[in-house]
């Protein structure tokens, strides 16, 4: 699968990053893509790339804050002209996201020719869908915010052919009944599959935080994540300051990421106080410390693959 962002900013957008925007793209498990938060203009970086409105079937929204949803009706709008037309869309996120895309759709007489189903997520989110797995918990950041655990599907072991061989089983169709089965009939007996099979692998785990503070619910999300993307408002300074304004300061999202066991973290929401040469800069500094875990301050366009 692979992650891009399509914008990395806190609050505002900048010249060099736009508000926040990430697509998931879920090859080689679907075709489809989903977005996380969009903020203004996501459709125009969109252009940009070579993602399809029409391929995205998914929208999860982290929370209400501009800065995360003001490109919503404007891309729902596009979607109908860039080949989302009959396609169906879920969009997901908290009590008010329903009220928020219809409102503006009616006042200002837009109409969209695809169907959009709603999820508003109380509490907690426990989603399936193609073999996905998406959950998503409450995080702390004075609004109802949420962060999402997107797990893929676990692929089956490969079939051990020298083992069906020893038991007089040459390759052919029924080797489809044993990787289907959980038993199989040969020559009159029954043999549990498992025993000719390799373990199934989960597929790997993403797990896209909205903005928040540090809060134990973290901890259910990010839990041995393959990729995390986590905002750190704050990447120097004063760590009170960051969690005063309920979002995080490095050291917090480090601090998850050693206690979570992630493997890999992607961070974005960066405050508009930091040029790029200063985040640059700061990263480097960060990296010669031998306690700083893998890591990287993605910018507009970066993708990861995972
Ligand atoms: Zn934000
Ligand atoms: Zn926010």
């Amino acid at each position: 699968m692979e992650i891009t962002f399509f914008g990395t900013s806190a609050g505002l957008p900048t010249k060099e990053r736009n508000t926040q925007a990430i697509a998931l793209n879920l090859e080689p498990y679907s075709n489809n893509i989903w977005l996380f938060d969009v903020g203004e203009a996501t459709q125009h970086q969109i252009l940009h790339h070579s993602i399809k409105l029409g391929k995205v079937d998914h929208i999860f929204i982290t929370h209400m804050h501009g800065d995360h949803i003001f490109g919503l009706p404007g891309l729902l709008s596009s979607r109908s002209f860039q080949g989302g037309e009959g396609l169906p869309l879920t969009v997901v996120g908290p009590k008010g996201i329903k009220e928020f895309v219809e409102t503006t759709l009616r006042l200002s007489e837009s109409r969209l020719n695809y169907p959009i189903t709603y999820i508003e997520i109380e509490n907690h989110l426990s989603y399936q869908h193609n073999g996905f797995n998406v959950e998503a918990h409450l995080l702390n950041h004075g609004i109802t915010s949420f962060g999402y655990r997107v797990e893929a599907p676990s692929t089956q072991g490969k079939i051990d052919v020298q083992a069906l061989k020893s038991i007089g089983l040459e390759p052919g169709p029924k080797y489809q009944e044993v990787k289907n089965n959980e038993t199989f009939e040969y020559n009159g007996k029954i043999y549990d599959s498992s025993q000719f099979k390799g373990d199934e692998k989960q597929g790997p785990v993403a797990a896209i935080f909205g903005d928040t503070m540090p809060c134990n619910n973290e901890l259910l999300i990010a839990r041995n994540a393959n990729v995390m993307v986590h905002e750190s408002t704050y990447i120097e300074g004063d760590k009170n300051l960051a969690n005063n304004y309920h979002h995080s300061h490095i050291d917090d999202v480090f601090d998850l990421i050693k206690e979570a066991n992630v493997e890999y973290s992607l961070i974005t929401h960066i405050s508009n106080r930091y040029t790029q040469e200063e985040v640059e800069s700061i990263s480097e500094l960060l990296k010669t410390k031998s306690d700083t875990p893998p890591f990287k301050f993605v910018k507009d366009f970066d993708t990861w693959s995972f």
